[in-house]
């Protein structure tokens, strides 16, 4: 049987105690960080702590959860599907819901990338597009196409192959001397300080653009992929560019025979307002990394896409052509049904059309912040979809650790806000009632100032 939520497996002591000498967390330095909370169910945008606590969960669950927790139309999938089939290995064998998903995702792209392969996490779908670009040139002989190409400030993921394509930040300096070389790009928006200047804007976007063009006129000839992450680069600050860069990084692209690897971990499933962030390019990438919000958050799953022109690539005769890849967990069952319901939900409750309603709304209470005592401190804000960020100016006199302090202000004020350095932002799940994006935006401003202060 299981545990009734409301009567916690442990007292608030032992929780402590097994956390304190069996627990290593990610990015934490769990000599410094703080005890957590122990978090008993969820329901909607609140996660209960086993004590009874409320928080409103306004990151998503680092940007996983689309459709709120708990939401019975998922949890009802979840449960059929367990009392049929939990897993099977995916080699020799499928199943329906994968055959079913393959499908749906394709449709999703206008069978543009019509080619499925699945695995389990985010890092894992975008080096699984990063060898698939790889081997393609591999397999015509052409090895001299052996480079990738990325943008400034990119993330893909921890993993030794994505660290590689991604900036090299502060996260993964340690690891330099594990990572594979890669070419650069310059990130195609300004610096915050001249953001929302349009002048300034559409300097940086012509400048991205001549530096990528002068990149692949360079370099083109060794380069097999380039990746970036479409619309808002995540982890690098929640930094939002316009889709005419996508446009022309496909013109440039086809121009140098160079695949664009599009990783909508993060801003796919309808993250920006449209199902993939591509979407608003009008053109489609050669591969594409899905993830995160794929399973509706609820379980570790991921799908990269390709088209056509690549999986023929490998498809021969000659063994050695083949993808050599392959996870134990491949096309999970669970999770292709999960993520069957999820597309049901975009396709019945028009989640899409949530997120738009949620743009508007986050702009709305944007402006306002602006307007009010916080505004001083505020270097910039901005929306796109289901995201919105609060960048603030903390460079002037403020030396303190803002981040940290501001997540567990908020968190004691029953809401989840987790910034990247001064920047504070909102994933929310997309169903967030107007009410409790009120809740989260006085706390975010309560906290902030008192931080600040
Ligand atoms: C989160 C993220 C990843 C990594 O996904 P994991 O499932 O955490 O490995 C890759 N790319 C982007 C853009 C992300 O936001």
């Amino acid at each position: 049987m299981t545990p009734s939520p409301d009567k916690p497996k442990f007292s608030g002591k032992e929780a402590l105690a097994l956390h304190r000498r069996h627990a290593w967390q990610p990015f934490t330095q769990m000599k410094l960080t703080p005890d957590p909370y122990v978090i008993g169910r969820a329901e909607g945008v609140y996660l209960y702590t086993t004590e009874g606590k409320s928080i409103i969960d306004a990151v998503g669950s680092w940007w996983v959860n689309v459709f709120g927790h708990n939401h019975p139309r998922i949890n009802n999938a979840l449960e059929a599907q367990l009392h049929k089939l939990e897993h099977v290995m995916y080699a020799g064998f499928t199943h329906e819901e994968a055959l079913e998903l393959g499908g749906r995702l394709s449709a999703a792209s206008g069978h543009a990338l019509p080619r499925v392969f699945f695995s389990d996490n985010g890092s894992t779908a975008v080096e699984i597009g990063l060898k698939m670009a790889f081997q393609y040139f591999v397999n015509q002989g052409r090895t001299e196409k052996k480079e990738f190409l990325t943008l400034e400030n990119g993330y893909h993921g921890d993993t030794i192959g994505t660290m590689s394509v991604g900036a090299r930040s502060v996260f993964h300096e340690m690891y330099l001397p594990l990572l594979f070389d890669v070419r650069q790009a310059r990130a195609p928006f300004s610096p915050a300080s001249n953001r929302g200047d349009r002048k300034r804007e559409s300097e940086s976007l012509e400048e991205a653009l001549a530096d990528l063009k002068s990149v692949l006129e360079r370099y083109g000839e060794r380069i097999c992929g380039f990746i970036l992450e479409p619309l808002i680069q995540g982890a690098g600050g929640m930094n939002i560019y316009p889709a005419l860069y996508l446009k022309e990084a496909r013109r440039l692209c086809d121009e140098y025979e160079v695949f664009l690897i599009a990783d909508e971990v993060f801003v796919g499933c309808g993250r920006t307002g449209t199902f993939f962030a591509f979407e608003q390019a009008e053109v489609w990438p050669d591969i594409m990394a899905l993830s995160k919000g794929l399973a509706a958050g609820y379980l570790p799953f991921a799908a990269t896409t390709a088209t056509e022109k690549i999986f023929q690539g490998f498809y021969s005769d000659d063994r050695k052509h083949t993808l050599f890849h392959g996870h134990s967990m491949t096309a999970n069952p669970l999770g292709c049904a999960v993520a069957n319901a999820a597309l049901d939900l975009f396709e019945s409750e028009n989640f899409l059309e949530k997120t738009r309603v949620l743009e508007r709304e986050h702009e709305k209470r944007l402006m306002k912040l602006r307007e009010g005592k916080l505004g001083a401190r505020i270097s910039e804000t901005r929306f796109l979809g289901t995201v919105g960020v609060v960048e603030l100016d903390l460079k002037q006199d403020y030396t303190g650790d803002f981040g940290w302090k501001f997540w567990r202000g908020c968190l004691e004020r029953g809401v989840l806000l987790r910034p990247i350095g001064p920047v504070i932002y909102l994933t929310p799940p997309y169903g967030i009632s107007g009410e409790e994006l009120d809740t989260v935006y006085g706390v975010l401003e309560e906290t902030a100032l008192a931080v600040l202060d």
